[in-house]
């Protein structure tokens, strides 16, 4: 079902790079002279939205770290505040509205503070024009195409003293070489892939992240090295969709070939991937995650509709029947793999009886967790064009039913756990004393010592409560 037709994407030049470290030193420059040559630069960069973002987010904080910065998450201590924001529902947006409005009373408290905001959300012109007209305390926007020029942007800000917005459309470029400042902690993530091709129609991604393009696979394997030799104990391959990873690429490298050799990365580590389009999800997918150890046994596989009908008008290019068979063959090559996935619920058009499809599906699939979301409007998608005749009332009824239908099922696989023993990634304390996830994400709460996190314990699961599990250790992995 794949349809591989990209170009070679766009690398943006070392030069290019070198040209935004000088502007980092005079940024740092700068801001010295701002803040007073004996202030400790502080700044916040909070990312809202999917792990590309906060991965987006990690680059951002590098850069600033770069420039000198160190790192808060109070509003109130910062002399650089950083949204870096997501524009795939609306109520995504009305937060980060929300959130720059508040920090007016800082702006106005301390004019010298810095505002920024850039990501998905400022890639769209109604909305950076709309910062531009109504929220004066913001000093700088830019879109997620000019994310390597950030250095250069906070330049000419710091420079001009006015504001500057920067939203360029491109189809997006790959820029290596960019200061990565990971989240300390047990979990990195590692881009594959940038942005998509597929324009499901309800779906913005594609008219704000570019085109679909991934970087070499020699980039991808040297970083994970580098997180792996870091002591990270889990790495996350990510991307729109993975699957069509190579696309364009000189070499051919598929995904599954790819995946294999993140795997066989010397370390001990898990390894994750997201999202995977089903249309592009290949039996060899699935036969390398059988054949891979390291390689989570949990798929994440959104399929957003339960009916054909609805599919068809999203255009996701694949059936119901095609994902069910998919599972099943999961099912048969990888003993105890688990499923997650994403739905939409009220997409314009959709009946009673296309969401009772998704119900069953929900049922018969019963996935370890569902990520739920009930449709909003996205200007420039095709979706936004189609009449959505459902009232608001309805499609709640319908996320209520999907939300109950599948806390029975989570209680049900809880309640199955109790009494296996489980291979858990310790990643800090609970009141219990510590926490920890299985590969198929299921969080278990043990008593223990604090040198256990950031190790793989086997834990036996002795009590299930509805959205808890607790267990033992058994033995040190
Ligand atoms: N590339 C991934 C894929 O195809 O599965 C998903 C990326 S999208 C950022 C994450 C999820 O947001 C989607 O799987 C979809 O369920 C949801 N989503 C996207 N657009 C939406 C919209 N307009 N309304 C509601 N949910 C939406
Ligand atoms: Fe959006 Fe579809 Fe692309 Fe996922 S595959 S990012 S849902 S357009």
């Amino acid at each position: 079902m794949s349809q591989n037709n990209t170009a070679a994407a766009r690398v943006l030049p070392p030069e290019e790079l070198i040209k935004q470290q000088e502007f980092a030193r005079e940024c740092a420059e700068l801001l010295r002279q701002r803040f007073g040559e004996d202030h400790a630069l502080l700044a916040l960069v909070h990312s809202y939205g999917c792990q590309q973002n906060t991965s987006d987010g990690e680059k951002l904080m590098g850069m600033l770290a770069e420039m000198g910065f160190g790192f808060t998450e109070t509003p109130a201590d910062a002399d650089l505040i950083l949204y870096n924001t997501c524009a795939v529902r609306e109520n995504a947006e009305v937060k980060v509205f929300g959130n720059v409005g508040e920090l007016s009373h800082l702006k106005k408290a301390r004019p010298e503070l810095l505002i920024g905001l850039c990501g998905c959300m400022m890639q769209q012109a109604h909305i950076a024009d709309k910062i531009k007209r109504s929220y004066p305390q913001v000093d700088l926007v830019f879109g997620t195409h000019s994310l390597p020029q950030f250095p250069e942007l906070l330049l000419e800000t710091l420079r001009r003293g006015k504001r500057v917005f920067r939203v360029e459309d491109s189809a997006g470029v790959i820029a290596e070489g960019i200061p990565v400042r990971r989240t300390p902690g047990v979990k990195a993530s590692l881009p594959i892939m940038y942005g998509c091709d597929n324009f499901c129609t309800y779906c913005v991604v594609p008219l704000v992240r570019g085109r679909e393009r991934s970087r070499r696979p020699e980039d991808v394997l040297k970083e994970a090295r580098e997180i792996a030799d870091a002591g990270f104990k889990e790495i996350t391959l990510l991307g729109q969709n993975v699957n069509s990873y190579g696309s364009g690429l000189p070499d051919g490298m598929r995904f599954p070939e790819l995946l294999r050799k993140v795997s066989e990365v010397p370390g001990d580590f898990w390894v994750r991937f997201l999202s995977s389009h089903p249309k592009d999800c290949t039996k060899e997918l699935i036969d390398t995650i059988a054949e891979c150890p390291k390689v989570c046994n949990h798929i994440y596989l959104p399929v957003q509709s339960g009916s054909n009908r609805i599919l068809k008008r999203m255009n996701r290019h694949y059936t119901v029947e095609w994902y069910k068979e998919l599972i099943a063959y999961a099912r048969e090559r990888i003993p105890g793999v688990m499923f997650t996935t994403d739905l939409i619920v009220g997409f314009p058009g959709e009946t009673e009886e296309d969401f009772m499809q998704t119900l069953k599906l929900v049922e018969e699939v019963r996935f370890a967790s569902l990520f739920t979301f009930i449709y909003s409007k996205r200007e420039g998608t095709a979706a936004a064009k189609m009449d959505d005749p459902v009232p608001k009332e309805e499609k709640s009824r319908w996320f209520s039913m999907l939300l109950d239908a599948q806390r029975k099922i989570g209680a049900e696989h809880y309640r199955g756990y109790v009494g296996k023993t489980f291979r858990v990634l310790c990643d800090g304390r609970s009141p219990l004393g510590l926490t920890g996830r299985t590969e198929f994400n299921a969080v278990i709460d043990f008593p223990g010592d604090a040198s256990l996190i950031g190790q793989f314990v086997q834990v036996e699961v002795v009590r299930a409560d509805k959205h808890n599990l607790s267990g033992v250790v058994r033995s040190a992995d």
